[in-house]
């Protein structure tokens, strides 16, 4: 449910309240000394809003100093308004839809979803998915590929999706420009634990990598869905293709190759969070775009 009457979403000076009640739920922290609750609110008449002084290192700062809305002219309001939609969405919405629903130009939405989604990216340091007794399931599909949105009738290129799904855990999704034992092994090795079930397609790409693991089931992805045993299986993953292909086809039509990797970030971000509840997830959201400051304003530089 979409609902966007909540004066966070209306309002800049509410937004950035509970951004920094969200944030600092023990008082402001200084991001240049990292001294918590010794700062004074700035009062002046021609101060900004929300500008504090630290006691202790004497720097000046907002809740929002090194988060991706800093330098941002777009206020704080319609930044969460679009995280909302966005979060609120399980097949994913559309720049457009979102642009008209907040009256918003096209392109100032398209450039803070896609912000947005580079937010939502995995960090590379989690924990490996599985574990003893636990089945995670690996397999690639191809996106793109489709002539008929193209103005010359050229398919685009497709590109190649590699997930891993822990069953009735989390997936982690990468985008690949090749796909081989190369490329996959160390993806595999990396993200999940030794101690796991992989289950994966009968590809001659699997069998050696598979023998790290505690056990390494191949199924026959031709075969009949029904006809597959209880346990023996990559109904999972092949289901997360599909919710994907749907947000990709269905709500985006056309994901250039540059982006592909921000749509499956935010797919498994809301696979990731699925039994949370709409505002759970976008708060949770919210925590993950300013707790990643750091990270962000690292990558960002890298950018450019
Ligand atoms: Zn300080």
């Amino acid at each position: 449910m979409s609902n966007l009457s909540n004066p966070i979403f209306q309002d800049e000076t509410k937004a950035r309240e509970w951004l920094e009640a969200r944030v600092w739920p023990n008082g402001p922290v200084c991001p240049h000394c990292g001294v918590v609750d010794q700062a004074t609110l700035m009062n002046g008449e021609t101060t900004r809003a929300g500008l504090y002084q630290c006691n202790a290192c004497r720097e000046p700062f907002t809740v929002t100093v090194g988060t991706l809305y800093e330098r941002s002219k777009v206020p704080l309001n319609t930044w969460l308004a679009v995280t909302h939609l966005m979060m609120a969405s399980k097949k994913g919405m559309s720049a457009l839809q979102i642009s008209r629903m907040i009256g918003l130009p096209y392109k100032t939405v398209w450039f803070l979803c896609h912000r947005i989604r580079e937010s939502l990216t995995t960090t590379p340091d989690l924990s490996p998915l599985g574990g003893q007794n636990k089945v995670v399931e690996a397999d690639e599909t191809y996106i793109g590929g489709k002539a008929k949105n193209r103005a010359h009738r050229k398919p685009a290129p497709k590109q190649a999706v590699f997930s891993l799904v822990e069953r009735d855990g989390d997936v982690r999704s990468f985008h690949l420009a090749q796909v081989s034992a190369k490329t996959l092994g160390p993806i595999i090795t990396s993200n999940i634990h030794k101690a796991s079930a992989l289950m994966t397609d009968d590809s001659p790409i699997y069998p050696k990598i598979g023998e790290g693991f505690s056990l390494h089931g191949t199924v026959n992805h031709s075969a009949n869905e029904y006809a597959r045993a209880y346990f023996w299986h990559t109904n999972t993953v092949e289901g997360y293709f599909s919710l994907l292909k749907r947000a990709v086809f269905g709500t985006f039509h056309h994901v250039s190759e540059a982006h592909l990797h921000r749509y499956t970030a935010e797919q498994d971000y809301k696979w990731n969070t699925r039994k949370m509840t709409d505002l759970a997830r976008f708060e949770a959201s919210i925590s993950g775009i300013v707790g990643k400051r750091l990270t962000y304003r690292r990558t960002n530089e890298a950018q450019t």
